[in-house]
């Protein structure tokens, strides 16, 4: 059977960039794949000090993490879904540092995503921050994952993941790992003709990120729905003055189509063909702050009527579940690196 697996790290409050880019993905999948796919959908919560946070919020913010799966439909009685934290599956550690001492140095150095962060960050740039991506391959590899439903700002480290994972089937002459589907397949696989980067509210060149120090630029999961609509209400847009789909053009209003699309799960085409040509750049906005809102107000309860001894269940099959798999892997790879017999 093969394996769906994707994660959302807990350092901060996730936005509605991850949950329409990366919830709803791998939701529509599971459903989709329910009895023919392991479906792993995981909380890299090792990932999510890379960057500084507050630690004494973390393990708190990992268990709303798998509240917010569960509350966006992720079906926990299917006995194919499995729910787990990364840190309580230590081979999930021990098989990155093997795949660093299989990873050039240089390769590992033109990762995007580190040149861009370690930019905001550049007070705190630590080895954790640059070798991420590495324990991401580790995440991925450890359960022979094809499919990986992910934003379009993680398609290079999925690239990274299937280079290490061939060099080093290579080098053993053996087919140790599975390589993942390659971008244009995991596309195709997850339905999209592209990658989903759902854009800043106040840089919309930008991707939205729920790191980002600016309120203004995002949607939170918990945010108020009065504020969100406001956010919505102020988001950048251009002096065009007339609403196109034109992501190159006209990045904030376009930003807007997709939201109010993915959102309520109606084509993008349809979004599209109520608002091309028109000039009141108000009423889209209306429109998208209404849906927003209706979705925070309705997300929010579901999460509040998940209990901490719901997740605890869910945690406790899922982990045992991950622990069997990744050891397993863990020892057919320890053995080709020489380690065991
Ligand atoms: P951070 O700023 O902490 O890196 P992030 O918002 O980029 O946060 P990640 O935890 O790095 O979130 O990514 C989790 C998943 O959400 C990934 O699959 C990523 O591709 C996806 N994702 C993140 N931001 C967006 C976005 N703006 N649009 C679509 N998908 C996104
Ligand atoms: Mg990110």
């Amino acid at each position: 059977m093969k394996t769906i697996l994707t994660g959302v790290r807990a350092n901060e409050e996730p936005t509605i960039g991850n949950f329409l880019g990366a919830y709803m993905p791998m939701i529509n999948l599971a459903h989709k794949h329910a009895t023919d796919c392991n479906i792993n959908m995981f909380v890299p919560d090792l990932h999510s000090f890379t960057t500084p946070i507050d630690h004494s919020k973390l393990y708190a913010q990992v268990i709303k993490g798998i509240k917010y799966y569960m509350a966006a439909g992720l079906d926990t009685d299917n006995p194919n879904v499995h729910i787990y934290r990364q840190s309580h599956v230590p081979a999930h550690s021990e098989l990155a540092w093997i795949l660093d001492c299989f990873t050039p140095f240089g390769e590992a150095s033109r990762m995007t995503q580190f040149k861009e962060k370690s930019e905001e960050h550049h007070d705190a740039i630590t080895v954790g921050l640059f070798n991420y991506p590495i324990l991401m391959a580790a995440d991925i590899l450890l359960y022979d994952a094809e499919y990986i439903p992910l934003g379009e700002d993680q398609f290079q480290h999925l690239e990274l993941t299937r280079n290490i994972a061939m060099r080093m089937n290579n080098k053993f002459e053996t087919e140790l790992f599975t390589i993942p589907a390659p971008e244009k397949e995991q596309v195709a696989f997850m339905g999209l003709d592209k990658g989903l980067r759902i854009r800043s509210l106040t840089e919309p060149t930008k991707k939205m990120s729920k790191s980002s120090n600016n309120e203004k630029s995002k949607i939170s999961l918990n945010d108020d729905p009065a504020e969100a609509k406001k956010k919505i209400m102020s988001a950048t847009t251009d002096s065009e003055g007339v609403i196109h789909f034109d992501m190159q053009k006209q990045p904030g209003v376009s930003n807007l189509l997709m939201i109010e699309a993915l959102i309520n799960n109606k084509p993008l085409e349809e979004v599209i063909a109520q608002f091309d040509g028109q000039t009141r750049y108000g009423d889209l906005k209306k429109q998208v702050a209404e849906s927003v809102s209706n979705f925070l107000t309705s997300f929010q309860a579901k999460v509040a009527s998940i209990s901490d001894e719901d997740v605890e269940n869910v945690l406790e099959k899922g982990e045992a579940y991950a622990n069997e798999v990744a050891n397993k892997k863990l020892y057919e790879i320890q053995k080709q690196v020489g380690v065991r017999k």
